[in-house]
């Protein structure tokens, strides 16, 4: 199989405020020109454009092209079954929506340390289990978002696991609050096979400095900035897929350039990724070092560092990126005060080694990405 995944959850839109609304002739375009240069790997999500990334696959991929041409994965909401187990039924409108018999691997959506009462609670693994002993998900797994910790325990814990999804790139590779590195290894040891979501972080990857991207092109003025991030996720040991939430005719045939015959990275070419990650960090917004010195006294249960990290991308990536910035935000207050809860005690200062203005950056952040409801994500 090749390396490069269409994640279905960015399909350009009819209209840009109805995150639900895929323009379908445009989107198709994009879907048969990946499959046409023999592509097959598709990544959707039960919440993905509020069910419509399903229903598109349904129509645009499994009605036109032979069941065995494409290979099909979609996730169950983890946190949406506090109160019920409708596992069962949900699956099966989602093969109602996706036009298929089975799916090819099957995910348990978002697990990460916070969130893990539900899906254990009511033995998500286990249904996933049985589903795959009757032949309706070829492999199983989930998508991950926490610790290297976690990550082994579940792993060790369920050995039935073929498939985990993470997110990972070159900037966060070594990064304290995100354990890329970490992660992937953990990954390795327990066999299973790795896909690769966010390569480019949310675009943040993409919008890098002048000085970064001049590295790149006097090594190869040919490649894409964005061909660098998707290589070295697609060159990381057991990794099957590195998906590209593609949007746009261009971006499909930059990826189909360099994915079809896939080169993983030489050593020059990783090297030169390490400056410019040198580069990009030193180009950072606020210089919080994510010590968290600052949270233990916090009366607000502010996760100051991890909102701090989250505004540099927003800085780095600008509004076009919003949705996903938005989207880590909503996952981070579901366990955290909001930036726009600070009452200005400066606990926070008082504690901070690199005496950073926290209370200004939070009412900036704030501004920012508080209360930037009204979509979907
Ligand atoms: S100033 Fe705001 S962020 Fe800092 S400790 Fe007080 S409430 Fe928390
Ligand atoms: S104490 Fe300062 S540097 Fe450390 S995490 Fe908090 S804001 Fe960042």
């Amino acid at each position: 199989m090749k390396k490069l995944g269409f994640g279905l959850m960015r399909l350009p839109l009819l209209d840009p405020n109805d995150g639900t609304s895929i323009d379908y002739e445009k989107s198709q375009v994009l879907v048969d020109r990946f499959m046409e240069e023999g592509f097959s790997y598709f990544d959707t999500a039960m919440v993905y454009q509020g069910g419509e990334g399903e229903r598109f696959f349904g129509k645009a991929v499994a009605d036109r092209y032979p069941r065995d041409s494409f290979f099909i994965t979609t996730k169950l909401p983890s946190w949406k079954y506090a109160k019920n187990m409708d596992f069962e039924r949900d699956f099966e409108m989602e093969l109602e929506r996706l036009h298929v018999d089975y799916v090819d691997n099957y995910y348990i959506h978002a697990l990460q340390d916070h969130n893990m009462d539900v899906p254990l609670k009511h033995d998500q693994f286990g249904f996933l289990a049985r589903k795959k002993e009757e032949g309706k998900m070829k492999s199983i797994g989930f998508s991950f978002h926490g610790t290297p910790e976690l990550l082994d325990q579940l792993l060790t814990q369920h050995p039935e696991v073929d498939m985990v999804q993470l997110q990972l790139n070159y900037l966060d590779w070594d990064a304290p609050n995100v354990r890329s590195r970490e992660c992937h290894e953990v990954a390795v040891k327990h066999g299973v096979k790795i896909t690769i979501m966010e390569p480019l972080k949310g675009g943040t990857l993409v919008n890098i400095p002048d000085k970064a991207k001049a590295l790149m092109k006097e090594y190869n003025p040919d490649a894409s900035i964005a061909s660098w991030g998707i290589r070295f996720a697609a060159s990381l040991e057991n990794v099957m897929v590195v998906l590209s939430g593609m949007n746009d005719p261009a971006q499909v045939e930059d990826n189909i350039s360099y994915m079809k015959d896939f080169r993983p990275l030489n050593e020059d070419e990783k090297m030169i990724l390490r400056e410019v990650a040198k580069i990009i960090k030193e180009d950072i917004y606020i210089p919080c070092t994510s010590c968290h010195y600052c949270v233990p006294g916090c009366p607000k249960h502010i996760c100051i560092p991890d909102y701090f990290s989250l505004f540099n991308d927003y800085k780095r990536a600008g509004e076009v990126y919003l949705p996903i910035h938005w989207n880590i935000y909503h996952s981070l207050i579901s366990k955290n005060g909001m930036a726009a809860d600070c009452v200005g005690c400066r606990q926070c200062e008082r504690q901070c080694p690199q005496h950073l203005p926290i209370v200004q950056y939070l009412k900036e952040f704030s501004s920012a990405l508080d209360f930037r409801t009204g979509h979907d994500y």
